[in-house]
């Protein structure tokens, strides 16, 4: 089957095998979480640490299913007009939330200039959340986690930096493989999405690092609507006037 299949069949085919088989999984695994549930209030309060953890780790494995399917899809998204910060504003008090826990800090950087951008915005929700989490799950107390934007011609470019230990250049270029991982509890599925999800949106996603100063990662969309600026801005041009 396998040489009869184009590449482009082939990812489809398992785009819906991943569709049907996580179907098949998330359902038995909602069941379970209601009857927790169900359980944990008819019983004593000494278990209510055992039922969490189940919880916890329920959810963990949903999220990764979730993770997997969207890469496994590799589906068309619809993409909406929006503001790169309010995407951006609207997920800090999140990372904030989750920074507090760890005594890191953020800082946001975002030049006035970045205009509306045409994307998915529950997808570059998703890009930065998984971006901004390796950040932080990769720095100690006091780190710092830098978000900036800026233009660059035609386009716009994403910035999340941090203070880490850095990747050693031999770990650099599998970084984006599916399943990749160097944590225990990883699922080498974050980046791989964050790839897929700038390949859908027409951009690139680049990584730097220097091993004790720091990682930064770039992701690069192209801008679709110009902005026309007043002319005052260009002092040559004012200046030709005879
Ligand atoms: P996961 O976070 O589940 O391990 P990812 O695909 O998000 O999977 O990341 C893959 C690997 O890339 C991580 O396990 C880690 O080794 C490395 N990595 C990603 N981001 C950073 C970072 N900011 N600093 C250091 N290492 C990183
Ligand atoms: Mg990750």
């Amino acid at each position: 089957l396998r040489s009869e299949l184009g590449n482009f069949e082939r990812l489809s085919l398992v785009g819906q095998m991943a569709a049907g088989i996580t179907h098949e999984i998330r359902n038995p695994m909602a069941v379970v979480r209601g009857f927790l549930q169900l359980m944990r209030e008819k019983s004593p309060e000494s278990l209510n640490h055992y039922y969490r953890i189940v919880m916890e780790e329920l959810d963990r494995a949903n999220g990764i299913i979730n993770d997997f399917l969207s890469l496994a899809q590799n589906r068309i998204v619809e993409k909406e007009q929006c503001h790169l910060h309010d995407i951006i504003r609207e997920l800090t008090p999140l990372l904030w939330a989750d920074a507090n826990l760890r005594g890191q800090t953020i800082e946001l950087k975002l030049e006035d200039h970045v205009t509306m951008l045409h994307l998915n915005p529950k997808e570059m929700k998703q890009l930065l959340l998984n971006l901004s989490r390796n950040a932080m799950e990769a720095m100690g107390e006091k780190g710092v986690l830098t978000i900036s934007t800026h233009e660059e011609g035609d386009f716009v470019e994403m910035e999340v930096k941090d203070t880490g230990p850095g990747i050693p250049q031999k770990q650099l270029e599998k970084l984006f493989q599916p399943f990749y991982t160097t944590k225990t509890k990883g699922t080498g599925l974050g980046l791989a999405l964050c790839q897929s999800i700038v390949e859908r949106h027409h951009g690139t996603i680049a990584v730097d690092s220097v091993e004790g100063m720091g990682t930064q990662f770039k992701v690069r969309l192209r801008r679709t609507v110009p902005t026309y600026r007043d002319h005052s801005e260009f002092p040559v041009m004012n200046s030709i006037q005879k």
